[in-house]
């Protein structure tokens, strides 16, 4: 009997490390090893399917797209990336990939609308140049075009803005110009980023936090294909963001009598601090760091919304700034510098400052 409690037991902790490592490493089948007479069945099969069982394996449909394209046929591609788009249009890079080949064909009014969606939706930097440059070389200015200058150090900021390891910048630049906005004082992004080093804590060290689970996962990296998720989640993780807050506070002395109010380092990775699972951001006077990982579409598997993206860096923003201008938080729950427990509780606070919040940046401000 006992032996059959502890044997279900080892079953269900298995099963469950399995789906946690299946869910962290979606898409890990490499494109290179791809069989293209197996995929074309499988797109064939597709085709006849319902569009829910389309959605689940609409992958399949844009690599075979992929294929196509590369090998020059065009007529093949465009149907995949079609078919592929009206079950999961979010797609927005088979979006670019679709315009630009209609736009070759002579579809220009339906390619431009495309790539315009892409470049107001999109929360990858790399996207977001490929749709402009399209944009501009026919003759068209993008939707809201960013000021590149604007953002870069200026004389005598109040607050710094630091990237830490690669970014995305024009996020960015439109996250300070919010801020700029919001808190009544300079803010300008450093040129060139920090480099943060190695993870502090992998994912794969947040669930063998115990000598029972490290066995199970030692016994399950004996099965080949267990093992390749293993290494996934070993290489993905967090930074410790009080050990970056030291090494602000090494690198960027502020001087006595100066303007500068402090620096907020900015990194698009997961942090952690002490027990913690996970943090939004962490600051001092001075000095902070944030964090928009979970912000991102791509982590919530949400449709990208880069106004959403932006938005929801500046109310961390704007919760950082004040505490590295030494203004503690409020008590008021709509305030956009609650604390939240969760993204729902970060999306739910208002955009606006409290009174009492507003009196004391004002206090600071001297306005
Ligand atoms: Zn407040």
């Amino acid at each position: 009997m006992m032996i059959d409690k502890l044997l279900r037991c080892f079953i269900v902790k298995i099963l469950m490390i399995s789906f946690l490592c299946a869910g962290f490493c979606n898409g890990i089948e490499k494109k290179s090893s791809i069989d293209k007479e197996k995929l074309k069945k499988r797109v064939e099969l597709f085709l006849k399917k319902d569009n829910v069982t389309r959605r689940r394996n609409v992958e399949d449909v844009f690599v075979l797209a992929e294929i196509y394209e590369k090998e020059g046929n065009d007529k093949d591609a465009m149907f995949l990336y079609q078919e592929g788009l009206r079950v999961n249009s979010w797609r927005l890079d088979y979006q670019l990939k679709l315009a630009q080949l209609m736009y070759k064909y002579g579809d220009k009014k339906q390619a431009v609308e495309k790539v315009k969606i892409v470049c107001q939706y999109t929360e990858d930097e790399e996207l977001l140049i490929k749709a402009e440059e399209f944009l501009s070389n026919m003759g068209i200015q993008p939707v809201k075009s960013i000021n590149k200058t604007k953002g870069k150090l200026i004389e005598n900021p109040e607050m710094i803005i630091v990237p830490i390891g690669k970014v995305n910048k024009r996020l960015l630049l439109e996250v300070k110009d919010k801020l700029q906005e919001k808190m009544g004082i300079s803010y300008s992004i450093m040129e060139k980023e920090i480099n943060p080093g190695k993870f502090d804590r992998s994912y794969l060290d947040k669930y063998t936090i115990d000598t029972k689970r490290k066995l199970l996962v030692s016994f399950l990296r004996l099965i080949p294909e267990q093992n390749e998720r293993f290494k996934e989640l070993e290489n993905q993780g967090q930074f410790n963001a009080s050990r970056l807050i030291s090494e602000l506070k090494e690198k960027y002395i502020i001087e006595e009598g100066s303007k500068l109010e402090g620096y907020l380092g900015i990194t698009r990775e997961d942090i952690f601090s002490g027990n913690s699972n996970f943090l939004f951001g962490w600051a001092e006077k001075n000095y902070g760091v944030m964090s928009y990982h979970r912000f991102l579409a791509e982590f919530n598997r949400e449709p990208p919304n880069r106004t959403r993206l932006c938005n929801r860096m500046v109310k961390q923003g704007i919760s950082s700034s004040f505490f590295i201008l030494g203004i503690p938080r409020c008590t008021n729950p709509t305030c956009i510098r609650a604390y939240p427990h969760n993204l729902t509780e970060h999306d739910q606070k208002s955009n606006e400052l409290c009174s009492w919040c507003k009196e004391q940046l004002k206090l600071y401000t001297g306005d």
